[in-house]
């Protein structure tokens, strides 16, 4: 357990000198060796693990990578006695952190017998995505998330007390409005240079929160960019000596939570009169709203229950709303959106913590599949 007197000057990675890695990172390697790190989803639906190893030649696709597996009785994936747990690569994407032909790679994992772990929603996900793709639908995922000092305090947050109250601090600008930029300027970058359709980032409403964007991005990317920018992300973080919690509702209280906002359009959404679509899909999801809340969070809708209480931009978890430009309803149009007819709609009952293919399956089978 971390003693709750240590703060950031007492994180070990923020204590490392950097400058000496300088002298190894850049040495130069063979031709042949490709650094690989594989990334994966534990048993937690919630946190990655990683694990590197050399390849000799540079993959053109994930087809050519190497299946592995890994001790799964240490990821809450397996039991000890039968503990080989696989890792199928999925997606692969440059490495901001080794650069030159150093590569991340996404996987999904699968069991001993071959099925796949209760914390693989990939390979559903795809499937429905697969029986969709006529109508080409586009996602975009708001990642909200949360800095916390070393002893899990909110950072840059008072020691002993609260910041004033919400206010100026969203897309704030100022020592005393913002802490942490140095992280988000350093994901944003990085995740450009991964390959990931990261689209913008913000600053949040409360005091060490933030934002960013991902996508719009066709089917099952969404949910391999979003899932790798969240690595990247505990990484960098991890660089800085601080911890970047997708925690819902980290501060109760009169504070903002954290939610994955998922904005969705179809073809037809997109074309002039798409207004029509976008009222029918709301239509079909408001007949299933418990089924979306069980699939908006790890927990069965038990973390967003912390979040969706119907104050701070949210909907009750209990009742399903929609409207134009209204912050408080499950499902928001935005504005431009219902004054040009036609565009996308973004749900906002996503969970911060939420598993963007448990999200992104949901939404086809109800608005495209009428499952
Ligand atoms: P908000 O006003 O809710 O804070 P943001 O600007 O943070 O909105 O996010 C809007 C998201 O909508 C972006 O991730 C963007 O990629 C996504 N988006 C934009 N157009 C579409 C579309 N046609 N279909 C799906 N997603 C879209
Ligand atoms: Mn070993
Ligand atoms: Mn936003
Ligand atoms: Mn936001
Ligand atoms: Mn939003």
């Amino acid at each position: 357990m971390i003693k709750m007197s240590l703060t950031l000057k007492d994180s070990p990675n923020a204590q490392i000198d950097k400058s000496i890695l300088e002298r190894y990172i850049n040495l130069p390697i063979p031709n042949d060796a490709i650094i690989a790190t594989y990334v994966w989803i534990d048993g937690t639906g919630q946190d990655v693990r990683c694990k590197d190893r050399t390849l000799t030649s540079v993959p053109k696709s994930p087809k050519d990578l190497p299946i592995w597996n890994y001790d799964g009785s240490s990821t809450y994936q397996a039991q000890g006695s039968n503990s080989d747990t696989y890792l199928h690569p999925v997606a692969i994407y440059k490495d901001p952190f080794r650069r030159g032909s150093a590569i991340l790679v996404l996987c999904d994992t699968y069991k001993a017998d071959g099925t796949p772990t209760a914390t693989n929603k990939r390979k559903t996900c795809l499937e429905a995505v697969n029986k969709c793709l006529n109508e080409e639908p586009w996602f975009g995922i708001e990642q909200e998330y949360t800095l916390l000092d070393f002893d899990g305090h909110p950072l840059g947050w008072p020691k002993n007390g609260y910041p004033g109250p919400q206010g100026p601090y969203y897309c704030g600008a100022g020592a005393n409005k913002v802490y942490g930029r140095d992280i988000v300027l350093a994901h944003y970058q990085a995740c450009l240079y991964a390959g990931i359709k990261i689209a913008g980032t913000n600053a949040e409403v409360m005091p060490a929160q933030w934002e960013y964007q991902v996508g719009p991005c066709e089917g099952i990317s969404v949910g391999d960019d979003l899932w790798m920018s969240r690595f990247i992300l505990h990484r960098i973080a991890e660089e800085f000596g601080v911890v970047a919690t997708l925690d819902p509702k980290p501060m109760p209280g009169d504070w903002n939570g954290a939610g994955a906002h998922t904005n969705i359009s179809t073809a037809r959404m997109r074309a002039d009169g798409g207004i029509h679509e976008i009222e029918k899909a709301i239509a079909k999801l408001s007949k299933c709203h418990e089924r979306h809340i069980r699939a908006y969070d790890p927990n069965e809708g038990r973390d967003n229950e912390r979040r969706l209480t119907g104050r701070h931009e949210t909907s009750s978890i209990h009742d399903f709303s929609a409207g134009v430009a209204n912050r408080g309803a499950s499902i928001r149009i935005p504005r431009g959106v219902s004054d040009e007819g036609k565009g996308y709609f973004e749900d906002r009952r996503p969970s911060s913590n939420c598993d963007p293919y448990s999200v992104v399956e949901a939404i086809l089978r109800t608005i495209c599949l009428d499952e």
